[in-house]
């Protein structure tokens, strides 16, 4: 008999695991993971999922349902990892199940433009006042370094300006100070300066202002831990940007219809040169998206001379979960609400934390956050790991063990979604009171 064992039965939330005869041999969770060390790198396709952030076995999830998500085992936790925040309205909202099931029946790629592709980017557009056209790209990271691209083109100048902390995906130029196997000539092209830091931002970008391309930012910090930006310090970096002729880039991958249904940009009424989108857009399925005014976007090919193309941009699938996830939230927005929820599993937490005595810093904008365990304000990169990363993971480790399910890393948000119900933040908030005091204890 073959070794090769494929999960079944995703459905009905349990994983039953088959031989290739299709002939059940049990459940049998150590299999699977012994199989996803010998056959994946790190036993995962995306270095977090690995848990070494908070320790304990990998999770292995085979679905999700509304605000929950089950394992291998049959157990179910509560979600706020959400598809590191493609989920907004949760595991399988009926209007992405039924937009994705006419799509399959319609035949799954065609391989020429499709009609939902131009729905999709009219529905962008008309959501992001700096928007006027978009490239759908197949996720955040080329969709970031298609921006870049463009911009470098663009001004014929080089050099970028990102934020330390931030993360735009792992093209070479947003990658270049964090990987190896990056050649010399692009790491010298990247510049970082710290987050919230307005000195530095105007040093650096006076000193290089001939040689920058853009300046690429998240405008809400999300891979830090979130990171609120100052008041004053996106109108700052505009207007900076705009003197010294840089392109400026928002990175709303994570923001783009999480933080209002404008995005950011929406929000903090800005308006920068090039926008890059993903997650929420693609309701769950692979995208990425770069949009900005006409004459920039003109820029790529076939109009203009910077390349991009791809076998899988605007995806039929994808342009149909993404269409019937942004037509949803502008029928129904759900922001009032979810950030409601959020607010109160703030209140929650913090309310925990002092019980027990633990120092905690809660940030939050809408309805994505992140628990610090530290005394200080976290306004940059510098804060976030000066905070005590042991706690975090204890924290995440008895949450686990009560049926709550966050990201498994002290830099990254939590998500809350329009499946969530107040029972879901109320029972977080008191599975976390429980941990707080097992960390005020010391206990393991
Ligand atoms: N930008 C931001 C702000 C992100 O959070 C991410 C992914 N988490 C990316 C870009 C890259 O997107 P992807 O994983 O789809 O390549």
């Amino acid at each position: 008999m073959s070794t090769i064992k494929q999960p079944r039965g995703i459905d009905d939330g349990r994983l039953t695991t088959v031989d290739v005869q299709g002939r059940s041999i049990g459940n049998r969770k150590s299999t699977i993971e012994n199989s996803a060390a010998r056959y994946l790198v790190g036993g995962v396709n995306s270095p977090v999922r690995a848990f070494r952030h908070v320790g304990g076995d990998p999770l292995l999830l085979v679905g999700g349902r509304g605000a929950t998500v089950t394992d291998t085992d049959g157990h179910e936790f509560v979600d706020f990892i959400m598809g590191w925040g493609c989920l907004i309205l949760g595991h399988r909202p009926a209007p992405v199940v039924r937009a994705l099931q006419q799509g399959i029946r319609r035949g799954v790629l065609t391989g020429l433009t499709h009609p939902l592709e131009i729905e999709l980017a009219r529905l962008i557009c008309e959501a992001a006042p700096s928007v006027e056209q978009v490239r759908f790209t197949a996720s955040g990271t080329e969709a970031c370094m298609t921006a870049v691209k463009i911009a470098r083109a663009h001004t014929g100048r080089s050099k970028i300006l990102m934020f330390d902390g931030c993360y735009h995906g792992h093209s070479d130029s947003v990658m270049a100070l964090r990987s190896a196997g990056i050649p010399g000539l692009t790491v010298q092209e990247t510049l970082s300066v710290p987050f919230n830091d307005p000195t530095a931002l105007e040093e650096a970008v006076r000193a290089h202002a001939r040689e920058l391309a853009c300046v690429i930012i998240e405008p809400v910090a999300a891979n830090m831990g979130v990171v609120i930006p100052e008041s004053g310090y996106l109108a700052m970096l505009r207007e900076l940007t705009s003197r010294h002729g840089v392109l400026l880039i928002f990175d709303e991958v994570v923001t783009g219809f999480r933080v209002g249904y404008g995005g950011a940009q929406g929000l903090f009424g800005m308006r920068p040169d090039l926008t890059t989108f993903g997650k929420i857009i693609g309701g769950g399925l692979p995208v990425g998206a770069v949009g900005g005014a006409r004459q920039l976007m003109q820029r790529l090919a076939p109009e203009g001379d910077v390349y991009h193309g791809g076998t899988f941009a605007g995806h039929p699938l994808t342009m149909a979960s993404g269409a019937a996830t942004l037509q949803a939230l502008r029928a129904h927005p759900p922001y009032e609400r979810i950030d409601a929820l959020a607010e109160r599993l703030e209140a929650g937490l913090l309310d925990g934390a002092r019980a027990a005595e633990v120092p905690v810093v809660v940030n939050r904008l809408g309805s994505m956050l992140t628990l610090f365990f530290t005394e200080r304000p976290v306004r940059s990169l510098a804060d976030a790991k000066a905070s005590q990363r042991e706690r975090f993971a204890r924290w995440a480790q008895v949450l686990r063990r009560q049926g709550i399910l966050i990201p498994p890393s002290p830099f990254e948000a939590l998500f809350v979604s329009a499946a969530h119900r107040a029972a879901d933040v109320e029972r977080f908030a008191a599975a976390s009171h429980a941990a707080m005091a097992l960390i005020a204890e010391g206990a393991h």
